[in-house]
């Protein structure tokens, strides 16, 4: 196929999880920088306060002459808040501390929930991926990365209550689908962290894909302890030790990313 002449949007993805600490920052982070090294031109937005992935994109969140918060706010413009991750070869639009007032200054404005997509709107013509790292909340700021989407990617630890959880999401993402952003999909379920030595996360990982089906990634991305030292680093784990196991996945997964997305668009 040859590429189109005329330039397309970005596909936008949320990274989203309401549970804490299952991998969604580490997920941002590395697949950002994995569809960096298969060429494409990516955009992490960082809509946690924590500002972990603008940390662990090797970027100073406490040095930032503008962040998210001033986005979202109308302080700033998007243009002049995005930065280069250097050591990932992506641009990330960084957050800090600052971002938690967004839900209080936001509950007064009109269209609370849009103001991301109309930040989104003047930049998308510039990339191939625009990766929304999501805070561990269903929360208005997660509200403005689901409206700001075409799908939701979720990363989740085979573990006895996994499930459970995830019906939460989903019909979150059913009702933004229904009242605000019709365009909004469940791109697909990424297993993280896994041990295939423990039984119960083999048996949690054959419900999953026995419930969800194809919507199940056919990636999965171990317990590897490259990729929790990375951060550390500033760098993410497909960069700082790009042979070691979880690199591989995250690669894999952008590659398999990038081909859901094609089929999807035939
Ligand atoms: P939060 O909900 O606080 O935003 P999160 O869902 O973004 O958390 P991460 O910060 O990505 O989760 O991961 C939680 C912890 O697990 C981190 O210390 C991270 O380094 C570690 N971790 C994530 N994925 C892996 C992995 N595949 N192997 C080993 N450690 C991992
Ligand atoms: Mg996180």
């Amino acid at each position: 196929m040859n590429t189109p002449v005329t330039p397309t949007t970005a596909r936008v993805f949320c990274i989203a999880n309401q549970k804490g600490g299952v991998g969604k920052t580490t997920t941002a982070i590395n697949l950002a920088a994995g569809l960096a090294k298969l060429q494409q031109r990516v955009l992490l937005i960082d809509l946690d306060p924590q500002g972990n992935s603008t940390m662990g994109s090797g970027i100073d969140k406490s040095t930032l002459a503008h962040n998210l918060y001033q986005v979202l706010i109308g302080e700033a413009t998007i243009q002049d808040a995005v930065v280069a991750s250097e050591s990932g070869g992506y641009d990330v639009l960084p957050s800090n501390r600052e971002l938690s007032g967004a839900e209080i200054d936001l509950v007064g404005m009109d269209h609370r929930e849009l103001q991301l997509k109309y930040a989104l709107s003047k930049v998308e013509l510039q990339y191939d991926f625009v990766l929304i790292d999501c805070p561990p909340t269903l929360s208005l700021l997660t509200l403005n990365g689901l409206a700001a989407a075409h799908g939701v990617i979720i990363p989740m630890q085979c573990e006895y209550f996994a499930l459970e959880g995830l019906s939460d999401l989903v019909n979150t993402i059913k009702r933004v689908h229904r009242n605000i952003n019709p365009d909004l999909s469940l791109i697909g379920l990424l297993r993280v962290m896994f041990d295939p030595r423990v039984t119960l996360q083999q048996q949690v990982s054959a419900q999953l894909e026995a419930h969800f089906g194809d919507k199940v990634f056919k990636t999965v991305v171990p317990r590897n302890v490259r990729l929790a030292e990375a951060p550390s680093h500033g760098m993410p784990g497909v960069v700082y030790d790009p042979t070691s196991r979880g690199a591989q996945a995250y690669i894999a997964f952008g590659a398999e990313v990038i081909e859901r997305v094609r089929t999807v668009q035939k």
